[in-house]
């Protein structure tokens, strides 16, 4: 048994939530909760403070928690949290990293099958009642390069079932890559340049950093293969999307898919109302399967870190 007080501030799965309370903790769940109460006095009672994605943990929702010891991320990426904030106060700041990397993997592999059929444009056309089957010549992804962008949970997870289809793997990471993934996959190393020219898909799994920011530019999407697809379901800074609309609109690429935006929900209407672009709204992690781990993962850790 453990004692403590957790406020969770966005919606998470019930299976966290319930594994606290059997471990003796006392959980206010308020998935609506607003700026204002988290910076009210009332946060202070709190050891743990628990989001997602909608909410923002800022300096000034750390300065109001004088008590709290952790502060968790149900999900990967830290952007709502201001981590240093957090970490100068001494305060824990945890996530689950890999428990979205089969949800994710398994989207991107939809996304490339989705622009190499064109099944979103069959589906509306179908619905509409025109049968366009002949303007639907698709390719195969049997044989064909698929180029990972960042090798981590989620490019090595999209490696192996990319390698089930029959694709054959290209890996661009400036950190090694784990060499067991690579002979098993046969996977070819290759530097970015390299990989752009050679790839028939590029799938992009690295962290949003200062080097990634804008790293698909005009530049590189000019060296992809004029007939490749590229899929985004990192994060949306990593693509100029400017650049991106140009290169899908004069045809130097053939088409794209993105989870992920500059801007979310997307304000780019512009680049939305391409022909050649698919897009899904943050859905990567976005599985009964990943939430459940997820939730189940911070609450493992708040309780060991609680216990001591
Ligand atoms: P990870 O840390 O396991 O892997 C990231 C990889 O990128 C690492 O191997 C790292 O070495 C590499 N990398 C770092 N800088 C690079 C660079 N400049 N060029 C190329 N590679 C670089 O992370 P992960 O769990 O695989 O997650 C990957 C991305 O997916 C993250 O941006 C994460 O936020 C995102 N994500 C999105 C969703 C979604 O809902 N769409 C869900 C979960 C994760």
């Amino acid at each position: 048994q453990v004692s403590g007080k957790v406020l969770i501030c966005d919606s998470i799965d019930q299976a966290g939530i319930d594994s606290m309370k059997r471990a003796g903790l006392t959980v206010d769940y308020k998935p609506e909760i607003k700026p204002a109460e988290l910076t009210s006095s009332s946060v202070k009672d709190y050891d743990v403070i628990i989001v997602r994605s909608r909410t923002k943990i800022t300096k000034e929702v750390i300065d109001a928690a004088a008590n709290a010891k952790i502060i968790a991320r149900v999900g990967v990426g830290l952007d709502n949290v201001d981590v240093r904030a957090a970490e100068a106060k001494k305060i824990r700041v945890i996530n689950a990293p890999e428990a979205a990397s089969v949800a994710v993997a398994e989207l991107a592999i939809g996304l490339m099958i989705s622009l190499a059929r064109s099944i979103p444009r069959a589906d509306a056309e179908g619905k509409r009642g025109n049968w366009i089957k002949k303007e639907l010549m698709g390719t195969q992804l049997s044989g064909k390069y698929l180029g990972i962008v960042g090798v981590g949970n989620i490019g090595r997870n999209i490696g192996r079932m990319a390698k089930a289809l029959r694709m054959n793997l290209i890996g661009y990471d400036p950190y090694p890559i784990n060499r067991e993934f690579i002979s098993e996959t046969g996977m070819i190393v290759t530097d970015l340049n390299t990989l752009l020219e050679s790839s028939d898909f590029v799938t992009c799994h690295v962290p949003a950093t200062p080097e990634t920011r804008h790293m698909f530019n005009a530049e590189r999407l000019a060296k992809m293969k004029p007939t490749a697809y590229l899929v985004n379901t990192s994060r949306g800074e990593i693509i100029d999307e400017n650049a991106l609309y140009e290169a899908l609109k004069n045809g130097k690429i053939a088409g794209a898919a993105l989870d992920v935006f500059e801007i979310e929900p997307p304000t780019n209407k512009q680049l939305l109302s391409l022909p050649n672009l698919i897009c899904t709204p943050h859905i990567g992690a976005q599985t009964k399967e990943a939430q459940e781990l997820a939730s189940t993962v911070i609450a493992e850790k708040v309780i060991q870190i609680l216990r001591g």
